[in-house]
């Protein structure tokens, strides 16, 4: 395949053309088309590396009616994700080889290659674990006391000395269950989607309960030569602890999600249990200085923990009610909408969804728009906004926390060479292509 006359993230136009091997074959100007070639013809469209989501819950096994390999690697595909990373708190749980072998099984029907992650419990088996071709050490749940995977602080460590003798990244989720505000969660919280609800849960587990868990993890990864790597910080105190560990000399970087870029206490309310996630929303004040921290380039990756879940089950009260939020289709559009609107640049955007990712993973063929590197690539209008609505989304779980804000989406998503996604931008219409999605460690 030829594209033609597509500018890039720096604002360099150039043709791209892809080999038979699924790789860039060459970026440049004046490319001539050869026999028989497919040419996309792309003049005034953004070509952009495809996005690396480092943080999904696809729910296989043992969710299917939330998530499927099939449906949430569609959501990926139509979002301009081409490699996703999922974790470990499946049912069962990923934290051994015959549960990785049953994983590895049900991703063969993803459109987009991914990694997957094994977790860590009282009762996992690092030898089995890492005799599989795993992603990383993740999620784990450094004391958080929800679900059935919070560890403590000397099995945080056994984890940390098993993936750094192995030379395999650790990503945590970080929040101190002891520092939670129980309180916050008596009386009446005023049913499933009000302001009251929302407020409950990010007052339960307070801020300083992650940033606390955060300075734990980074002093106890850096004690033991571990790379770590901090999922989803909703706090700029917790953004800031793991750059000041960096600038240390550790191996250190975070994420952050989608939800608490784009939403807060203050802009959700209406939400209720549907913007009941971990960490919660924070306040107004903490999301924009988080933001900020994304535009001046503190932020490594962003990523989405989509957790999809039913609505059904979202609706069942502030205590009942299951925690986590989809996410993966609406990460480029809400970043390419930053972009548009000026608050972001697109090579901070590009950076943080696929150049970083891919290289604080060692992913060396993903990540970047350069000849030998797979053609994981996403074609967009960057002029062209559009209302971000739950029935235009392909996530099983069919709603959004992100109804009604505006998106930037993407026009086709390349695969390896392969289209996985496209969209007619005259109708609307979209159409997906056939798995091929592989294991990002065994290619
Ligand atoms: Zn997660």
């Amino acid at each position: 395949m030829l594209i033609t006359g597509a500018t890039l993230a720096d604002g360099r136009v150039r043709d791209v053309r892809i080999g038979d091997d699924g790789r860039i074959d060459a970026v440049a100007e004046g490319l001539d088309a050869d026999a028989g070639e497919r040419v996309l013809e792309a003049r005034g469209r953004h070509l952009l590396p495809g996005a690396v989501d480092v943080h999904v819950h696809f729910r296989e096994p043992g969710g299917s009616h939330k998530e499927t390999w099939r449906s949430g690697s569609r959501s990926a595909a139509a979002g301009g994700v081409t490699t996703v990373v999922d974790q470990p708190n499946t049912s069962p749980p990923t934290v051994d080889g015959d549960a990785f072998d049953e994983k590895a099984a049900l991703a063969a029907e993803s459109l987009v290659d991914y990694g997957i992650n094994g977790g860590v419990t009282a009762d996992w088996d690092p030898e089995s674990l890492f005799d599989r071709p795993l992603f990383a050490l993740g999620e784990v749940f450094l004391a958080d006391s929800t679900g059935d995977m919070g560890i403590d602080a000397d099995l945080f460590a056994d984890a940390l000395d098993e993936a750094s003798a192995r030379d395999a990244p650790v990503t945590v989720h970080a929040e101190d269950a002891t520092l939670f505000d129980d309180d916050a969660l008596d009386g009446d919280l005023g049913g499933v989607g009000t302001a009251a609800t929302a407020d409950a849960w990010s007052a339960y587990r307070a801020a300083d309960a992650e940033v606390a868990a955060v300075e734990r993890a980074l002093a106890a990864a850096a004690d033991r030569d571990a790379q770590v790597h901090v999922a989803h910080t909703s706090t700029p105190e917790a953004v800031d602890a793991v750059k000041e560990t960096r600038e240390g000399g550790a191996a250190a970087t975070c994420e952050v999600t989608p939800h608490h870029l784009y939403l807060s206490r203050e802009r959700a309310r209406s939400l209720g249990t549907f913007g009941r996630m971990n960490p919660p929303l924070r306040s107004e004040e903490r999301r924009e200085a988080l933001f900020a921290r994304l535009a001046a380039g503190d932020v490594d990756v962003v990523a989405t923990d989509h957790a999809p879940h039913t609505v059904e089950e979202k609706r069942r009260g502030l205590v009942d009610a299951p925690s986590g939020v989809p996410g993966v289709e609406t990460l480029y559009p809400l970043l390419l909408e930053s972009v548009r609107t000026g608050e972001l640049s697109l090579e901070r955007v590009r950076d943080v969804v696929a150049a970083n990712p891919a290289e604080i993973f060692g992913l060396d063929r993903k990540g970047r728009v350069a000849e030998g590197r797979d053609a994981d690539l996403v074609l967009v209008d960057t002029a062209d906004p559009r209302e971000i609505e739950a029935a235009a989304l392909h996530s099983a779980c069919a709603w959004t926390p992100f109804e009604g804000l505006r998106g930037v989406f993407p026009e086709v998503t390349l695969v390896r060479g392969e289209v996985v996604y496209e969209r007619d931008p005259a109708t609307g219409a979209a159409s997906f292509g056939e798995p091929v999605g592989r294991n990002v460690r065994e290619s």
